[in-house]
C-alpha cells in the first residue's frame, strides 16, 4: 500500500492493528462481527445491546429534534446535562460539582479518555500505568500521544492487580494512573486496597488519576466506588463516565468528563479542537436518564446480573472455566479444559462448532504479553435473555 506519513502509524501500532509491511490489519471486533454476519452465528462479541433503553430518554431525544435543539451547544456541553450531571454524582457518591467549572460533556467517554490523556501527556518521557487487559482505546491513545504505556497485568481467576507490581509500574515518569472500574473486559471491580494504592501512588509520584467509570451503575453486589471520593483523591484524579452503556444508548456518544476546574479546564482545551462539541438533542435526553429514580438504576444492574447468569450457565455446561465478573456486560472464560491453546483461533471456530461469537482476550493486551492470556475468552451478556438463552443451550452442546 502507499506510504501514507504520520502519527497514524503510531495510534494503529499502538493497537496492535499494523502489518509488517504497513498495513492496516482490521480489529478482531469487526473480523468477529462480520465472522457472525457471515455464518449467522449469535454475536457475543462486541458490548452493545441488542434493545433500546427507557422509552422516556428516546422521547426527549425525539422531542427535542422536533424543538429545534439541532445547532451548536455550548463548548462545555447544555448546562442542564451539566447540572444533571453534578446531581447525580451528589446522589449516588456524594460528590459536590460546580456545573460551571466542574463538568465537561464529551463525546462519549472515548473523546474524553483521548482528550486527557493528549492534555495530560507530552512525549515519550511521559508514561500512563493502565491495567492489562484494556479497553482497546487506550494502546492506540498513548501511542497517538507519543506516551509510554506501561500495562500492570490483571490475572485470573479474581483480575485484581498485584500491589508489588503495581507500586513498580509507577514512578517519577507516571504522568497518568489509568483505572477502569468496573473493568473491560474482565469484569472485576478493584478492591478497596487496590483503589487506595492507585491513591498513594499518585500522591507519591505526583500523577494524574484518570478514571473510566462507563459501568458504574453495572456492578452487581457492591455499589460503585469513585476513586475521587478516597481521601487525598479529588484534587488529582479526573472521572469520565458516558450514558452509553448505562441507557442502552451507545450510539448517542454523550459522555463526561468531571474533576477540579484547572483539569476539566485542561482536557477542555485539547477536546475543543477534536469535536469541539456533539450530540445536542441527545444532551437534553442523557440528562434525563440521569435523573431517573434509583429503582432504575438498581433494576438495571439487577437485569444484567440475570443476564450473566444465563450466560454463565451456558458456558459452565459447555466446559469452560467460567471467571464470574462483578460487573459489566462481560464474563471472561479459560477455553483451556475445551482443548483450546489460542484463543483467537478457537473463537473464528467457535460460529461453526457452536453459532456463537467471542472475542480472544488477546485482543486487549500488548503484542509481547499475549501467552497469559492465550486460552482467555470474552463473552457479552448484554443481549435479549432469549438470546442468552439459545446461545447458552448452543455453548452447553459443545461438551456433548
Ligand atoms: C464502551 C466503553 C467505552 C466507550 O464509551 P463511549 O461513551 O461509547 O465512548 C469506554 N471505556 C470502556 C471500558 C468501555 O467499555
Amino acid at each position: 500500500m502507499r506510504d501514507i506519513p504520520g502519527a497514524w502509524k503510531r495510534a494503529a501500532r499502538g493497537a496492535g492493528l499494523l502489518s509488517d509491511d504497513g498495513a492496516p490489519i482490521p480489529t478482531i471486533f469487526a473480523e468477529m462481527s462480520a465472522l457472525a454476519a457471515d455464518t449467522g452465528a449469535i454475536n457475543l462479541g462486541q458490548g452493545f445491546p441488542d434493545e433500546d433503553g427507557p422509552e422516556e430518554i428516546l422521547q426527549v431525544a425525539r422531542r427535542a429534534i422536533a424543538d429545534g435543539v439541532n445547532q451548536y451547544p455550548p463548548g462545555r456541553g447544555i448546562l442542564d446535562l451539566r447540572q444533571a450531571i453534578a446531581d447525580h454524582q451528589h446522589r449516588f457518591y456524594g460528590i459536590s460539582l460546580d456545573p460551571e467549572r466542574d463538568v465537561l460533556v464529551t463525546a462519549g467517554a472515548t473523546e474524553a479518555l483521548a482528550a486527557a490523556l493528549l492534555a495530560f501527556t507530552d512525549g515519550p518521557d511521559d508514561e500512563v500505568v493502565v491495567f492489562e487487559p484494556y479497553y482497546d482505546a487506550y494502546a492506540a491513545t498513548v501511542a497517538l500521544a507519543g506516551a509510554r504505556l506501561v500495562p500492570v497485568p490483571l490475572r485470573a481467576p479474581d483480575f485484581q492487580p498485584d500491589l508489588d507490581e503495581l507500586r513498580s509500574a509507577v514512578s517519577d515518569r507516571t504522568r497518568v494512573i489509568l483505572v477502569n472500574d468496573p473493568h473491560n473486559p474482565t469484569g472485576a471491580v478493584f478492591s478497596r486496597d487496590v483503589l487506595d494504592e492507585v491513591v498513594s501512588l499518585a500522591h507519591r509520584h505526583d500523577a494524574l488519576i484518570v478514571t473510566d467509570e462507563v459501568y458504574e451503575h453495572l456492578a452487581f453486589d457492591t455499589p460503585h466506588t469513585p476513586i475521587a471520593t478516597l481521601p487525598g483523591a479529588w484534587e488529582r484524579t479526573l472521572t469520565i463516565s458516558s450514558g452509553g452503556k448505562t441507557f442502552s444508548t451507545t450510539g448517542w456518544k454523550i459522555g463526561w468528563a468531571t474533576g477540579p476546574a484547572d483539569l476539566v479546564d485542561a482536557v477542555l482545551a485539547v477536546k475543543q479542537f477534536l469535536t469541539y462539541v456533539n450530540g445536542a438533542p441527545f444532551q437534553p435526553a442523557i440528562a434525563t436518564g440521569l435523573r431517573l429514580p434509583d429503582a432504575f438504576f438498581h433494576g438495571t444492574a439487577d437485569t444484567l446480573k440475570a443476564k450473566r447468569d444465563v450466560l454463565g450457565t451456558g458456558l459452565h455446561a459447555a466446559g469452560f472455566e467460567v471467571f464470574e465478573p462483578a460487573g459489566t456486560y462481560f464474563t471472561v472464560v479459560d477455553a483451556a479444559p475445551l482443548g483450546a491453546t489460542d484463543a483467537a483461533a478457537f473463537c473464528r471456530s467457535l460460529p461453526e462448532r457452536a453459532g456463537v461469537v467471542a472475542i480472544p482476550l488477546t485482543a486487549f493486551v500488548t503484542s509481547g504479553h499475549r501467552s497469559a492470556y492465550a486460552t482467555l475468552v470474552r463473552f457479552a451478556a448484554c443481549k435479549r435473555t432469549e438470546v442468552l438463552e439459545e446461545a447458552a443451550a448452543r455453548l452447553a452442546a459443545l461438551s456433548a
